[in-house]
């Protein structure tokens, strides 16, 4: 068995990071809170580093490579922001980075791995296995594999968003989290348990990739097929060991939310409170809006956790 992180684990990130995250934003909506009868507190993750609270967990793991990993470099597997968030903590500790990346990845984020220093591998999404060619190059180049979710040292960093949001609010009842692999839930688990053990937590997936949902109902891991849901940062498709099993201990329920939910409260956050969130990054407030009723008389917390979306794409969904 292995042994889970603790709270303690995110109160050493917070120290490894704070000179190089941001500590980004609480905002709050005079509108949003009368509407609801609720105080609301926006911890605005789309304001972080590289548009993401990856940056926390990515930062937090290179920073504690020895010498030698320092030396022989890092390599990770994703198209999204993870990839961008170890190419920049890997450019800041000067440590190479190597990023395996599906063929037809869109061309922005290869652009902006490689901007940051990142050296991108690609492979065929359809013949090849990114684990299995991550693994390879972790092999044969004596390089660290950091992977996006399912690992202590991610975690603990992402859950420091969770420790500032508490630090800076006191108390809260509830706290509404986006959820695809389980590291930003799991490390805001182990930061709300520690500072406000009364806050109910809750994860949000998209409802077309609820295998969260359906884990933490059966009880163990569900495996799903990919989803098809425009929140492309909550397209996994199973929860990882270590996240499932503070997620498991921890939350008070998973929630979902549909794509038609997202694109509402994507427009809400851009013309009532001027601010760029991606659909991923819309999770939580969806899911508190559609438990509105529950909120009344509550003071709650909403991380919304990153804003890289294509500025094209992002006009249109404003206009559909
Ligand atoms: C990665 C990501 C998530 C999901 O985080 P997990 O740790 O995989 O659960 C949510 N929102 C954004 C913007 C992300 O990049």
């Amino acid at each position: 068995m292995t042994i889970l992180p603790t709270y303690d684990d995110v109160a050493a990130a917070a120290i490894r990071i704070q000179r190089h995250a941001h500590r980004t934003p609480v905002l709050t909506s005079r509108t949003l809170d009368t509407a609801l009868g609720a105080r609301v507190f926006f911890k605005c993750e789309n304001l972080q580093r590289m548009g993401a609270f990856k940056f926390r967990g990515a930062f937090n793991a290179l920073s504690r490579f020895s010498a030698q990993q320092r030396k022989a470099g890092v390599v990770t597997f994703s198209s999204g922001n993870h990839a961008q968030a170890i190419a920049l903590a890997a450019w800041l500790l000067e440590i190479p980075a190597t990023v395996v990346m599906p063929h037809d990845a869109p061309a922005a984020k290869v652009a902006a791995t490689r901007g940051y220093g990142g050296r991108v591998v690609s492979y065929d999404r359809y013949t090849e296995d990114r684990d299995q060619i991550g693994g390879n190059l972790a092999e044969r180049q004596g390089m660290t594999l950091i992977p996006p979710y399912d690992h202590a040292d991610v975690l603990a960093g992402q859950g420091t968003a969770a420790k500032e949001l508490l630090e800076e609010t006191g108390p809260l009842d509830m706290l509404f989290a986006p959820l695809s692999g389980g590291g930003l839930l799991s490390g805001t688990a182990l930061a709300t348990h520690a500072l406000s053990p009364g806050c109910l937590l809750y994860g949000v997936e998209p409802e077309a990739g609820n295998d969260g949902q359906q884990s933490l109902r059966a009880g163990r891991i569900v495996h799903i097929d990919a989803p098809r849901t425009i929140a492309d940062g909550a397209r996994t498709q199973r929860l990882g060991n270590i996240t499932f099993a503070i997620i498991q201990r921890s939350v008070a329920d998973i929630l979902t939310v549909s794509d038609d939910e997202l694109l509402e409260c994507m427009g809400f956050l851009a013309t009532r409170m001027k601010l760029v969130v991606e659909p991923t990054g819309c999770l939580g407030l969806a899911a508190a809006l559609k438990h509105a009723h529950q909120l009344q008389g509550k003071r709650v917390g909403i991380i919304l956790s990153g804003g890289n979306v294509d500025t094209r794409r992002f006009t249109q969904w404003l206009d559909s």
